[in-house]
């Protein structure tokens, strides 16, 4: 009889495992590669909403956690994950400089926003009114690290790749069994895969498609993550990721030749050197309508739980997140009222 059945392996999933591995509890994970949030992610973390200035939710409480969490991960999987780098927002008139200097007075934005205007050096980008800098910021290899933490379960037989069958769970008293895996308690974090979920699929998930280019630019020089209508985020050797879009309606992976022609005509707005389009990829961010995180135990069944809702900020949501369903679970401590899906108790039918 093992502790835990985990369904997905992507942010979430990782986070939550990491709990149970800190806690000793028994566990395996069931996984396919049916959604990509986490693997096609910018990885970016920033504790600043770039468009208004604005602390994202519990932002700096986050960060405060994710940091040791992957430099711990980097440890124990032996490969580099978080990577520092300076976080700049393009300038688009004096206006915005004004707007910048009065959210850094702000006692919460403080830490988080550099006073200085940073003036543009490099040739190649089009930023007359120079950078603000956001402080605490970096990008986690998200990509490697699921490809890391996938072999590592592996490695202890903890791993399953298949599509879960929900139909296939029964449910005991005190267990489940699914297949010929009995195990006391399970915890669905399946990212977008939720709608397909008949115990959660009452939850608001929306979900937003998000696509991102690599390009190759091998004038472009810049070590330095830059933010106008979209990010390009530097990786190794002449690659950097442009990206994202948003979209509400479709809800498929796959890339499409309009998010192509968006990107590419956002970047030639700011970027003046040549470039090769060398990858474009696609995923769905599970986002909820109240942009709140979708945490904790099923309405009715006993031992059933969810851990979901990280939008287009999985990076820092997620280990915070795991770490209070975790003591929720296990030591009886509430969840916050804003990420218990006890919000939505009232959309839940009885089937
Ligand atoms: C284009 C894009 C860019 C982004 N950029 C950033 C960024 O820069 N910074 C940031 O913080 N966040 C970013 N995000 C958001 C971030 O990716 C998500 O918040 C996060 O990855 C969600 O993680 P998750 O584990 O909940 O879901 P997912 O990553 O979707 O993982 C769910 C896992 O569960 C599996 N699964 C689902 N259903 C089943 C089933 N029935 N059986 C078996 N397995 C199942 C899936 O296949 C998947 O492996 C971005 C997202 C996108 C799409």
């Amino acid at each position: 009889m093992l502790d835990y059945l985990v369904v997905g392996l992507g942010l979430a999933g990782i986070s939550f495992c990491e709990s149970l591995e800190e806690n000793n509890r028994s566990f395996v994970v069931i996984d396919n590669d049916s959604q990509r949030a986490s693997v096609v992610a910018g990885g970016l973390y920033n504790p600043v909403i770039l468009k208004r200035f604005s602390l994202a939710w519990k932002a700096d409480k986050q960060l405060i956690e994710a940091i040791p969490f992957y430099r711990s991960l980097e440890n124990k999987l032996q490969v580099s994950l978080d990577f520092k780098l300076p976080v700049l927002r393009i300038f688009a008139s004096i206006e915005e400089q004004n707007l910048w200097f009065e959210a850094a007075d702000k006692p919460a934005l403080q830490p988080f926003l550099s006073t200085d205007i940073i003036p543009n050096r490099n040739p190649h980008i089009e930023a007359p009114f120079g950078y603000g800098q956001v402080l605490s910021t970096g990008r986690v290899d998200t990509k490697a690290l699921v490809a890391h933490y996938k072999s590592f379960l592996a490695q202890k037989n903890a791993y399953y790749q298949e599509l879960f069958g929900f139909e296939e769970l029964e449910k005991h008293k005190g267990f489940f069994q699914y297949k010929d895996l009995r195990f006391k308690k399970i915890v669905f974090t399946s990212g977008f895969g939720l709608k397909e979920n008949p115990f959660f699929n009452y939850l608001p998930l929306n979900g937003t498609k998000g696509e991102l280019l690599t390009i190759e630019a091998a004038e472009l020089k810049e070590n330095r993550v830059i933010k106008s209508s979209v990010f390009i985020i530097p990786l190794e050797k002449n690659l950097y990721r442009v990206g994202a879009t948003y979209k509400w309606k479709d809800k498929k992976n796959k890339p499409t030749p309009e998010a192509k022609e968006e990107l590419l005509a956002k970047l030639d707005s700011f970027l003046s050197c040549s470039y090769v389009v060398k990858d474009q990829q696609a995923g769905i961010r599970p986002t909820v309508a109240d942009r709140r995180p979708l945490l904790g135990a099923h309405p009715e069944y006993e031992h059933m739980y969810v851990l979901n809702g990280f939008g287009s900020r999985g990076v820092l949501i997620a280990p915070y997140a795991a770490k209070r369903l975790f003591n929720y679970i296990e030591k009886d401590i509430p969840l916050d009222k804003d990420m218990d899906i006890a919000r939505y108790r009232k959309k839940y039918v009885k089937f």
